[in-house]
């Protein structure tokens, strides 16, 4: 079954101790789709200017990624620039020019409208919202979010958290959200705001799936060598949402072992600047890191 993703299509201009590199393929949607295309056809939903890199377009295309929900208009590729500290969990926006994104509306051709699994990947929720108002009955809705729309939308996100299936977010995000410093009180409220699962990511720490059968706590991939982490939180997501549109079976059976791959997969997006390692791999290396994970946490 198929991946819907919206969200941003970017240039990401990104700044690590080590290193330096313009104008990479970036965007949260195109790390998401891009994770969920090693698992299940996906189409992508967004915008880019006239100015977006027919590579870039080429690499969409080799993912076999659907690309009639793209809009090109006249003007900018949105632009985010980023600089992270040493410790790589430490990262500021330096720019965001929204350039096309100013005036998108993200209108889904006819053929989108029945995709079964939803990626609201980070984006401002009333486009969120948008997309979802042109969805029919779709099986299972995640939505991604940033500390950006808490603090200048918080209303749409309410009521956009209300909607969802899944709701995943950063555990400094958790905290903003719900003034709780422990996550499980903040768990607990976020829960109450509409949700059945809640996904907190925790970076190099995993993340924490809560759902009606309880908890569970997944790891990671560890590495070595964290290159660039931008998109790895997408990643994260688009893996996820990629695994449980192939898997068979139900939701709740097949969310843990989503996860990892989902970590899985977004562990190859830290290895390089933007989706340059991503882009390389197959399916058969996103398995060989889950079953290694698989490893590291029997017991
Ligand atoms: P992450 O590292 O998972 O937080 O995602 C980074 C990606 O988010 C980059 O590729 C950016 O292009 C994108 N991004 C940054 N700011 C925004 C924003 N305000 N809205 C949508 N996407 C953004």
């Amino acid at each position: 079954m198929s991946v819907l993703v919206v969200g941003s299509t970017a240039l990401d201009s990104i700044k690590t101790p080590k290193a330096e590199n313009p104008r990479l393929l970036g965007g949260s949607a195109s790390h998401a789709a891009v994770a969920a295309s090693f698992f299940a056809p996906v189409k992508m939903v967004g915008i880019v200017g006239k100015d977006f890199p027919k590579r870039y377009m080429d690499l969409y295309r080799k993912h076999k990624i659907e690309l009639s929900g793209l809009q090109i208009a006249e003007g900018k590729t949105f632009h985010w620039s980023g600089e992270y500290e040493t410790n790589m969990n430490n990262r500021r926006t330096l720019a965001t020019e929204l350039g096309v994104f100013e005036t998108f509306s993200p209108n889904l051709p006819e053929s989108h409208k029945n995709t079964p699994y939803i990626l609201l990947a980070n984006i401002a929720p009333s486009l969120q919202h948008h997309v979802l108002d042109q969805i029919k009955n779709p099986r299972f809705v995640v939505a991604d979010t940033m500390d950006l729309w808490i603090n200048i939308a918080l209303s749409d996100l309410l009521k956009l958290i209300k909607r969802v299936d899944a709701f995943v977010l950063n555990d400094s995000e958790a905290k903003l959200l719900t003034n709780e410093d422990n996550i499980l009180k903040a768990l607990k409220k976020i829960h109450r705001l509409g949700p059945d699962y809640v996904i907190i990511k925790r970076g190099e720490h995993g993340s924490i799936l809560s759902g009606p059968s309880g908890l569970f706590i997944a790891p990671a991939y560890p590495l070595q060598r964290v290159v660039d982490p931008t998109g790895a939180g997408d990643s994260f997501v688009g893996g996820l949402l990629g695994y449980l549109a192939a898997a068979k079976g139900s939701i709740e059976k097949n969310l843990r072992r989503a996860i990892i791959h989902g970590s899985a997969t977004s562990s190859f997006c830290c290895e390089g600047f933007g989706l340059t390692q991503t882009t390389k791999i197959t399916p058969v290396d996103i398995q060989n890191r889950v079953a290694q994970l698989e490893q590291m946490v029997k017991f």
